[in-house]
């Protein structure tokens, strides 16, 4: 379950005029205050009567034995309800829980003294139950029914209904989306709140609604290539879905660290031997800065890239990711060489194992010189770094792409060992 929020202008009140409305809700902000912070008070109270009782009897107190409830929250609805008459119960009780709550994420550090017990202003917002908010659409648009003024209040202002129907400004197309999935059900609506801001006053309403994950699939596999043009080239077997990942911020990486590597040796050849016993900041030898900014670099890109493999995983249903079985990249780039790319190869792991996601590890030979459409192996086909083009059946396509795909491809060990048996 995920709980949003959306924000509505309260345009007018449809059964009263803005002097009622407004006042009521003036009122209705008063208590909301005064109860919250009452609520705060007997939280504190309960919290130093709990400690003496500690220090006199070697264990704590039970709220259910002191007071009959079994948590504050009874303790301090029964003591306010009889003084703040005014508002609707559900949303006293609403009130009530928010300050509870409050005060349970602030005790420790109350204690210790890193922050002062909670105090709610005159802006506080005012609390609606769930089951104080209808919406309801109408030929002027969207109508929010909110269930305000007790039985009492609703006596005092000679009204037959503590319900007070609004006009909300609809917004655009996101907002009317959430107020219709409300009306239909698709969306819960949770305990939403009303507040003032700038003399105008606003609906903030909070629903839920389930995540729905597609499901997760071994038949759909998701196949990564590592390599110099695109550091990460992602495809999923049998269907269009591909991403790449761009090497830029690794070119620009690598050309940061080469400058200031060439500032440090001008710096160390202007010192001269004197380098050594010059304090801390002139012994750092070039090669030495270059290793560490190198390892921090590496450990953050391979976090984001890990993240990104395994999301798009998610979002594509794979229940199985492939990559290749690599010691370290094959080539004469050392930046690219230094990039351990099993380090990047647990971190996917470890990801892809917290959604259920399998990760297989695959030979890695000949995967770039396969053709994936039609299985031919040959070294001739590809012409260039960045280009596929198998010379038996023509088939041309990024060359990255066309290994991703045949990393994703299911069995494809053997289906490569297969192939090299037939031609022998
Ligand atoms: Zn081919």
């Amino acid at each position: 379950m995920a709980t949003k929020v959306m924000r509505y202008q309260i345009i007018k009140p449809i059964d009263c005029n803005w002097d009622l409305f407004g006042k009521v809700l003036r009122d209705i902000q008063y208590d909301t205050r005064q109860i919250m912070n009452r609520t705060i008070q007997y939280c504190w109270e309960w919290q130093g009567y709990s400690s003496d009782y500690k220090i006199a009897k070697g264990e704590y107190p039970k709220t259910r034995e002191t007071f009959g409830y079994s948590d504050m929250r009874g303790y301090a609805y029964d003591k306010l309800k009889s003084i703040y008459q005014r508002l609707n119960t559900a949303n006293l009780t609403t009130s009530i829980t928010r300050a509870v709550q409050r005060w349970k994420t602030d005790t420790k550090d109350v204690i210790r003294g890193d922050k002062s017990i909670a105090c709610f202003r005159a802006d506080v917002p005012i609390d609606l139950h769930n089951k104080s908010m209808n919406i309801e659409k109408s030929d002027d648009g969207y109508i929010v029914a909110l269930s305000l003024a007790s039985n009492i209040y609703k006596k005092e202002l000679d009204r037959n209904s503590g319900q007070f129907s609004v006009l909300i400004n609809e917004g655009n197309k996101s907002n009317r989306d959430v107020l219709d999935r409300c009306i239909a059900g698709q969306y819960k609506i949770s305990a939403s709140q009303i507040l003032r801001e700038k003399n105008k006053w606003f609906l903030n309403l909070s629903y839920s609604f389930e995540i729905s994950k597609p499901d997760k699939s071994r038949d759909n596999i998701l196949g990564i290539d590592v390599g110099i043009v695109h550091p990460v080239y992602m495809a999923v077997y049998n269907s269009p879905a591909r991403r790449s990942i761009s090497g830029g911020e690794i070119d620009n990486f690598r050309k940061q660290v080469q400058k200031r590597i060439k500032e440090l040796q001008l710096q160390g050849k202007q010192c001269g031997e004197g380098r050594i016993g010059h304090g801390i900041k002139t012994r750092v030898k070039p090669i030495e800065f270059a290793k560490d900014k190198v390892a921090n670099f590496r450990n953050t890109i391979n976090h984001k890239y890990s993240k990104a493999i395994v999301e798009f995983a998610i979002k594509n249903g794979c229940g199985i990711i492939q990559m290749e079985d690599l010691k370290g990249i094959n080539t004469d780039n050392v930046f690219l060489k230094n990039w351990t790319y099993y380090d990047l190869q647990q971190k996917v792991k470890y990801k892809a194992e917290l959604e259920g996601i399998e990760v297989k590890l695959i030979d890695p030979q000949y995967t770039s010189q396969r053709c994936c459409k039609c299985g031919y192996i040959h070294r001739d086909n590809r012409p260039e770094q960045a280009k596929f083009k198998c010379i038996d059946c023509g088939f041309e396509v990024n060359a990255d792409y066309n290994a991703s795909l045949n990393i994703a491809t299911p069995d494809i060990d053997k289906i490569i060992l297969e192939f090299l048996k037939c031609e022998t």
